[in-house]
Order: structure tokens, then C-alpha cells, then sequence
């Protein structure tokens, strides 16, 4: 049995998944006649009182709709150094939308709504790119899995508001941070102009992600999603595993964030450990003592089927799922408290 702990991404349906994809009812969704798609679509809007839902392959296509969405060509957004939308999306901003990014150093991945007010470009000054939009993530990704508090966000949206722009929210895993610090979608609903969330991370299902927005933003979003190749046709199968997910797989975030918790105490404690990142939600970042060679750890927990990701810089990875279980977890605990 392998412990794959390096990303959310890794779980495989569970049986009640498949047999939701199996007796899906599907339609062209092109046509916008794929009743399953359409389901998930109005559950995602309703659960967070927005007008508007859009069905998309992957979380990284979401983004890059919702930047299209928000800018024009030259004009500039404001993010973390750290965020999805600049380090992982192979330079989308710049080659969907023309768009460069204005980098701020921030805590964990999350930014404050001073350093941003400090970030925007002078409204009359010309020589400057137009900052147009903000986008943040909750949970942080490269950030361990960190998660805003509310107050921030309000006060973000007050200065989007001053400035007139855009507010976007890559929550590839914001049902993560609604479980662990017990939020109402709603209020998210309320504060962001666009939301992504992935349905193919924390929440298990193969694939997809749906993006958010009131009606007068989300008009243009199903054009783009077509340029960019990702209208798709009887993809209700996928949207049935995302509506078994909403329906079975959120309150149980919980068990991967206590595991996760769990990890990172344990790691706490090792000799062979120089220092464990905050752990909130289910990402644990950790970091071994000078002199431990991160390609050999690596390699030997390999050989007792264990599999942790390196983020570059030192930085080590392990990301708790639906498929890491009780059974997985106590071997787990055994191997770090074991390795010499
Ligand atoms: C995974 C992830 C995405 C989307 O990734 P895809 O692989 O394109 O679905 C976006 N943002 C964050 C923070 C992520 O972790």
C-alpha cells in the first residue's frame, strides 16, 4: 500500500462516487442541455448567493477565465509572490490576457489590504500599468494551506472598492478553509467578484472546477471558456462526481485536517526535523536540519512506500485526502518516528 501524500490530487473515486458517474444523466452541455452540469452549476450558486456558475475542466482555466474576465490587455494585477495564478499556470496572465503581475511579499501566501492599497498604480499616473484586479487564494497552496480571516477580506474588498477593481478569490481549496475555521459560503459570496473552487482536490472527484460570479461579469466568461478549449459535452458524468462530493465529501475535510495536525506534531518533535510551518488546514510544510540531504529523505521514505513532494528551497510537502487513511496515517506516524 502506497502512502501518497503528495498532493489532494491523488485519490480515486470512491465506490459511491463511481456509481453516481455511472447512473449520471447527461446532455451536450454546449448546448447548455447537460441537466447534471446544470444541477451543480445552480448548487454551487445557491450555496454561495451568486447569480452565476460555470463548469470547467481544471482550476487553472477558471483562473485564467476570471483574470480574462477582470482586465485588459497592459493592465496589471496585484497577488501574492507565492500564488497559483503567477508560479503555476505556466504564464497564463500574461499569454490569455496580457496582464503582468504585481508581486507582494506577503505571510504564507496571504496578503494584507495595506500592502495591496500600497501596490496599486497612481489612478492619473500613465506611465505605470492600470492595476485592475486582486486575486487572493484561501487556502494558500505554496503557503501550507493557510487561511484568511474574514476581517482581512473585508478590508480588501474596501480598498478594491476605493480603487475600482476586480476581486478574485482562487479558492482551489476554499472548502478547506469553510471546514476548518466554520464559515458561511455566503459571506464569500458577498465579499468576491469571481470564485474558482476545484472539485478534484480536497473534495476527491477526477476532475473540474467551477467558478463563481454575479450575472453582469460572468456574461463574457462561457465565450472564453470555449476560446480557451474548455466547453465541453456530456461531461454531466463529472458533474455527478461533484455533486456526490458536496453531498459526502465536505464536513469530512475535517478528518484531513486533524490528520494533517496530527503529522505536523509529530514532525515537531523529530530530531531529524528543523521546523514545521503553522498547519491549519490539511497542507503540512516542514523543513529538515542542516546537513540532511533532501534528494536521500526523500528517496528512503520512497523505499518504505511513502511519497512527500519538494517545493524547491528546502521545502517539503505533504498533503492530506480522502484516501490517506486511519489505517495509512498510524503507519505513517510509525515510519517518522522510526527514520534515523
Ligand atoms: C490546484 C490549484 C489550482 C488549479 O489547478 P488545476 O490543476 O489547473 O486544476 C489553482 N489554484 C491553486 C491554489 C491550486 O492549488
Amino acid at each position: 500500500m502506497i502512502i501518497d501524500l503528495r498532493s489532494d490530487t491523488f485519490t480515486k473515486p470512491t465506490p459511491g462516487m463511481l456509481e453516481a458517474i455511472m447512473n449520471a444523466a447527461v446532455g451536450d452541455d454546449v448546448y447548455k442541455e447537460d441537466p447534471t452540469v446544470n444541477e451543480l452549476e445552480r448548487r454551487f450558486a445557491e450555496m454561495f448567493g451568486m447569480d452565476t456558475a460555470l463548469f470547467f475542466p481544471t482550476g487553472s482555466m477558471s483562473n485564467q477565465v476570471a483574470i480574462k474576465l477582470h482586465t485588459q490587455p497592459g493592465d496589471q494585477l496585484i497577488c501574492d509572490k507565492w500564488a497559483h495564478v503567477y508560479n503555476y499556470e505556466g504564464g497564463g496572465a500574461a499569454f490569455n490576457s496580457g496582464v503582468t503581475c504585481n508581486l507582494i511579499d506577503g505571510d504564507r501566501g496571504m496578503i494584507t489590504a495595506e500592502a495591496i492599497e500600497e501596490g496599486i498604480s497612481p489612478f492619473d499616473f500613465y506611465h505605470t500599468p492600470k492595476t485592475s484586479l486582486v486575486c487572493l487564494e484561501n487556502t494558500t497552496n505554496k503557503g501550507g494551506g493557510a487561511c484568511y480571516n474574514f476581517e482581512e477580506f473585508h478590508k480588501i474588498r474596501k480598498v478594491c472598492d476605493t480603487h475600482g477593481l476586480g476581486l478574485h478569490l482562487d479558492g482551489a481549496r476554499l472548502m478547506n478553509a469553510i471546514v476548518a475555521k466554520k464559515e458561511d459560503p455566503k459571506e464569500y459570496g458577498k465579499i468576491f467578484d469571481s470564485i474558482s473552487i476545484c472539485l478534484s482536490k480536497g473534495l476527491g472527484t477526477p476532475l473540474g472546477t467551477v467558478l463563481l460570479g454575479n450575472k453582469d461579469l460572468m456574461q463574457g466568461a462561457i465565450r472564453i471558456r470555449k476560446i480557451l478549449g474548455g466547453a465541453m459535452r456530456q461531461v454531466g458524468f463529472m458533474a455527478a462526481a461533484g455533486i456526490y462530493a458536496l453531498d459526502n465529501h465536505i464536513d469530512r475535510l475535517a478528518e484531513d485536517h486533524k490528520r494533517a495536525a496530527e503529522i505536523a506534531e509529530v514532525l515537531t518533535k523529530l530530531p531529524y526535523i528543523k521546523s514545521v510551518e503553522p498547519t491549519e488546514t490539511n497542507i503540512v510544510i516542514f523543513y529538515l536540519i542542516e546537513g540532511l540531504d533532501v534528494a536521500k529523505f526523500l528517496s528512503d521514505m520512497n523505499e518504505m512506500d511513502v511519497k512527500i513532494s519538494t517545493m524547491g528551497q528546502g521545502k517539503l510537502r505533504i498533503v492530506t485526502h480522502l484516501d490517506y487513511t486511519q489505517e495509512l496515517h498510524d503507519k505513517f506516524l510509525k515510519i517518522l518516528n522510526n527514520y534515523k
